[in-house]
């Protein structure tokens, strides 16, 4: 996902709680940055962070 449309995102969303069930690898200006987003709440999410909530999905 590209980070412009992540900051759409989070407006959008409004900071509501988010389990971030649809996470995918962020983009600027079409490279990787090493980090992901949360498809439905726009959060930008570290590999960490992303391997909790991985886990935690599957425990
Ligand atoms: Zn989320």
């Amino acid at each position: 996902m590209q980070s412009k449309k992540a900051v759409a995102l989070r407006a959008a969303w409004g900071g509501k709680p988010c389990d971030h069930p649809a996470i995918s690898k962020e983009y600027d200006l079409g490279k990787q940055t090493g980090d992901y987003i949360c498809g439905q709440c726009g959060k930008s999410i570290s590999p960490r962070e992303r391997k909790e909530i991985k886990d935690r999905a599957h425990s």
